[in-house]
């Protein structure tokens, strides 16, 4: 391996970078890019080259094909989905974990990688207030650091199925008794996890009238009566802001509605968890000491790159007998796998990167304060965007929570011609949703460059768009 142009080749990277995000900050750049399906097809070569080629050519070509066609997650006018997190100290982190190129199944391939994850996860919790028993220190739980929000429920799910079977999931699969239960409010990956894990669709709980949050008296009652029928519920899953409007289920009434049947719950909090780091926000946590297992996507709303989704387990056998596998290949002279963790026992893959360089670097940068001042003025930023939608004829606020804004025009006709003349608006992206069967826009703030003055111009985009039909 030629390391030598490396440093020069990542300095001109972390220049370009610069420039990118000062760029970005001043909306220089287009939040979605201007090519047709096909564009960046068109410029990339058929089959790989034989030669090799200088690395700065190749950063070249990345700002000259790749960038311009990308859409900006970063851009104070994307508002679209949920965000993603990002900041100079977990690109860098990233840069160190590829450098050192280490794989950290097992506390032996990686020792001090698996002590960071475990004290990391141990930092987060205390820092979101989390019920002691999901940390490591705790002796009994802890929490892992996957790639996403729909593997945190896949893991549990597996778990609750495993553990409501008595362990036979295992071995034998759910014998299509074992069913799984959440709201229509919740994201998709959790009907996708349920179907991987073996336990077909999931049992829809009815929400309660007006709201779209789970009702715990008809979730009991769904519960007991597929017990009386046979079947075996093995988890509930309850979201703490939900994908479409952040919505939170009562997590304190269901957990104790699973608690009295010993189901396994898990709680999504993949958005909203992370607004537990400011104290005045912490209604986000209430109920989670019923929670089996818990997770937040640290990369949406931490200024931590994606993927970086945290899960909490309150009882980690619970998740490696579901889990755990030990091959002949993989048993090393090293300490008995009961006095480390194995972190390939806490998730699907068997490999998996360092990933805890990235909180640490991130946590550390930033601080907790640094972390909850860019919640706080992301939540000012939504307040302030309620205000404007709230405040203009013609528009409905729809649901307003943390940093989500949801919205309509008073009628779906307008709100639908809104939504189309949006997707060709370049400087700014809305996700389109439907809401008691109704088309709606959703906002969600946290670019790291939004200030008033985005949203403002944010809300003339919109205004402008809906004009002509209004
Ligand atoms: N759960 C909720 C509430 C979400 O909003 C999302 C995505 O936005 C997910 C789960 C899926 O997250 P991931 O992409 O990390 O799987």
């Amino acid at each position: 391996m030629n390391s030598e142009p490396f440093p020069a080749a990542a300095a001109e990277a972390a220049e370009r970078l610069a420039a990118h995000w000062r760029a970005l900050a001043a909306a220089e750049l287009p939040v979605t890019p201007p090519g047709a399906p096909g564009t960046t097809l068109k410029e990339l070569p058929l089959t790989a080259p034989e030669q090799g080629e200088e690395l700065a050519a190749i950063l070249d070509d990345t700002w000259r094909t790749i960038v311009p066609q990308l859409t900006h997650w970063q851009h104070p006018g994307f508002l679209g989905y949920f965000p993603t997190g990002n900041s100079p100290a977990s690109v860098l982190a990233e840069l160190v974990t590829a450098g050192l190129g280490v794989q950290c199944m097992m506390w032996s391939t990686s020792p001090a990688a698996t002590e960071l994850e475990q004290r990391m996860c141990d930092w987060l919790a205390r820092a979101l207030a989390l019920p002691e028993r999901f940390t490591h220190a705790s002796g009994r739980g802890g929490g892992v650091i996957l790639d996403s929000a729909s593997s945190g429920v896949l893991v549990g799910l597996a778990a609750g199925a495993n553990r409501a079977s008595g362990g036979r999931w295992r071995s034998h699969g759910t014998e299509g008794r074992h069913r799984v239960y959440c709201s229509a409010a919740a994201n998709v990956c959790v009907p996708k996890a349920a179907r991987i894990a073996g336990v077909g669709e999931p049992v829809p709980v009815p929400v309660l009238p007006g709201t779209h949050t789970m009702d715990p008296a008809a979730l009991a009652e769904r519960l007991d009566a597929d017990r009386g029928s046979g079947l075996t519920p093995a988890a509930v899953v309850a979201t703490v802001g939900t994908t479409a409007t952040c919505a939170h289920d009562p997590v304190p009434e269901i957990g104790a509605v699973c608690a009295e049947r010993g189901v396994w719950l898990h709680v999504d909090a993949a958005y909203a968890g992370s607004a537990a780091l400011c104290p005045e926000h912490r209604r986000v946590n209430a109920g989670l000491e019923y929670a089996d297992s818990y997770a937040v996507n640290a990369h949406k709303w931490m200024r931590t790159g994606t993927p970086c989704d945290v899960l909490w387990v309150a009882d980690r056998h619970a998740l490696t007998d579901a889990l755990g596998a030990a091959p002949t290949y993989l048993r090393t002279a090293g300490p008995a796998s009961d006095a480390v963790v194995d972190f390939k026992d806490w998730q699907i893959p068997l490999g998996r990167p360092m990933r805890a360089l990235k909180l640490w670097y991130v946590l550390r940068a930033h601080g907790l304060e640094g972390l909850r001042s860019a919640i706080r003025h992301d939540i000012g930023l939504a307040a302030s965007l309620a205000r404007l939608v709230a405040d203009e004829p013609g528009f409905r606020l729809v649901a307003h929570d943390l940093g989500l804004v949801v919205f309509r025009c008073d009628s779906d006709e307008r709100t639908r011609e809104l939504t189309q003349r949006l997707s060709e608006e370049p400087g700014l992206l809305c996700t389109p949703a439907e809401v008691d069967g109704r088309p709606v826009l959703r906002a969600a703030l946290g670019s790291p460059y939004a200030d008033e003055a985005s949203v403002r111009r944010a809300w003339a985009v919109v205004r402008r768009c809906a004009a002509p039909a209004r």
